[in-house]
């Protein structure tokens, strides 16, 4: 297991009295061994941990994984209990939020009585919720790439180009330099179609006068970017435009409430009061942010309903948006690295009103 990260494991073993823990999840395996493949299993006990996967990653895995034995199966379920059983584990914790109950069911069959299963919480979510400086590079040369590639293309965001078209060239220009897939696929949302928080990028003309929404990132080295900007082409209402500048101070307001210690409620209410105090309460459906890393959305998440504390290393979106039927929307959306006294915003791109074409 990564050095740093095996601590965790050992404490969760003991609090929770427990002879193995087993990972099925990928981000989590990836996170606590360095696998980047897409099937294995990562078990450890107080002695020793190991990884086990299929033929097709062998050899990836030697290469890669820091675990004390790599071992092959043919049947996943079947490989892990034989090991558990090999190891004399009787009390074996699991991710209950990662483990369907059918391979649950299976497990339990395939043991018998001699293990015990318990459910886990999140705990190595809470664990990647802290960011190292490796894990920030990477999360910063995301942003870069975000940054460059959006100026690139930026010129082709006129009156007469589908929101499909500048998605596609906007997810060219990030996987030309190096991006390794799109983070998820591009909300670019112009005009009325704005009003919807998720408007994937449609076969919409875009045309003068009207807001655009951009939400885009890239994965890069494993990690995520993740951030949306609104941009005015020609003239758009004096309406969208003062909705505008009420999301732009909600974010503000929110960015500057960011300390270790605060809770994701408060930081929430930070932007939502603010809209409502403006009238728009109603207009804005969703949390203010979610954590980013090996996942664009990953624990924690900023919401009304948030029981978590902004704690130093997290990175997380700050993210709201007014949206109003019939006649468009706005998010404005950066990633914040939380540091001693505040925080130190991640994403590059200006977030201020801009109205295209910036020159001619
Ligand atoms: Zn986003
Ligand atoms: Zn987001």
């Amino acid at each position: 297991m990564v050095k740093n990260r095996a601590s965790t494991v050992a404490a969760l073993l003991e609090s929770s009295g427990l002879d193995a823990v087993v990972f099925l999840y990928l981000p989590n395996i990836r996170y606590l061994c360095g696998f980047t493949g897409t099937d294995g299993v990562l078990v450890a006990t107080d002695q020793s941990d190991c990884f086990l996967t299929d033929s097709r990653y062998t050899t990836q895995a030697q290469a890669q994984v820091a675990a004390d034995e790599i071992r092959e199966y043919k049947l996943k379920l079947d490989g892990l209990v034989a090991w558990l059983q090999e190891n004399r584990c009787c009390r074996v914790g699991f991710e209950a939020e990662h483990v369907p109950v059918a391979t649950l069911e299976k497990l339990k069959e395939k043991s018998g009585p001699q293990i015990k299963w318990v459910a886990l919480g999140k705990e190595v979510e809470s664990l990647r919720s802290i960011k190292d400086e490796e894990e920030i590079a990477a999360l910063e040369r995301a942003t870069l790439l975000n940054e460059e590639a959006l100026n690139e293309v930026l010129p082709l965001l006129r009156p007469g180009i589908t929101e499909q078209e500048f998605a596609l060239e906007l997810e060219i220009a990030l996987r030309r330099r190096g991006g390794e897939e799109k983070a998820f696929d591009f909300i670019v949302a112009s005009g009325e179609r704005g009003a919807m928080p998720h408007g994937i990028a449609s076969d919409k003309i875009i045309k003068s006068g009207e807001l655009v929404t951009i939400d885009f990132g890239v994965r890069l080295a494993g990690y995520h970017s993740d951030e949306t900007v609104t941009l005015a082409v020609g003239e758009p209402s004096s309406r969208l435009q003062e909705i505008f500048h009420i999301v732009l101070e909600a974010h503000d307001r929110a960015m500057a409430a960011v300390q270790p210690g605060v809770s994701f409620r408060d930081l929430d209410s930070q932007a939502r009061d603010y809209i409502c105090t403006k009238g728009y309460g109603d207009y804005f459906g969703h949390g203010l942010g979610h954590g980013v890393g090996l996942e664009v959305h990953e624990f924690p998440n900023a919401s009304p309903r948030s029981e978590e504390t902004v704690r130093e290393g997290m990175v997380f979106t700050i993210e709201p948006g007014i949206y109003v039927p019939e006649t468009g929307g706005v998010r404005i959306e950066d990633m914040v690295l939380v540091t001693a006294k505040g925080c130190r915003p991640l994403t590059r791109i200006p977030k201020t009103y801009r109205a295209l074409p910036l020159s001619i």
